[in-house]
């Protein structure tokens, strides 16, 4: 897409701080990182599956940053927090102790309610 900045990014139309290319991926430095290290995995197409990419970048940049974990984070829909709508994988570091609140207050599963969103859920696959 001509007026994606993603795909000008992947496509190296736009220079970024690239950690990893080949030849279906583009991962880059977050201008924005939620910790040291946060990466965006971009397929250069503009829709493009998911390979080894993330468990391959998870296992260099533990190696490389000596984080003591990681988020994968996948944001779909403004509503879920995407800004950027080319497909997009976030690999954000984490820290013993970092402030990232990359979390939520558990909530609860009502019997009623989880046997209506399984009805419901498993009708609309068939
Ligand atoms: P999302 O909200 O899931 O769509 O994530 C978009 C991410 O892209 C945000 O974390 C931004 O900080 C990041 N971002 C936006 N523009 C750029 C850019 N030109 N280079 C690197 N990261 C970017
Ligand atoms: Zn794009």
């Amino acid at each position: 897409m001509s007026d994606c900045i993603f795909c000008k990014i992947a496509g190296g139309d736009i220079p970024s701080a690239t950690l990893y290319e080949d030849d279906d991926f583009r991962v880059i430095l977050d201008l924005g990182p939620a910790t040291k290290g946060h990466a965006l995995i971009l397929p250069k197409h503009h829709y493009a599956n998911l390979y080894e990419i993330p468990k391959r970048m998870a296992a260099a940049m533990t190696e490389a940053l000596g984080c003591d974990g990681f988020n994968i984070v996948q944001n779909n829909g403004e509503v879920a927090g995407q800004t950027v709508f080319h497909f997009h994988m976030h690999l954000i570091p984490r820290y013993n102790g970092d402030q990232a609140g990359i979390t939520w207050k558990p909530g609860e599963l009502k019997d009623e309610v989880r046997d209506e969103i399984v009805a419901k859920v498993t009708a609309a696959l068939k």
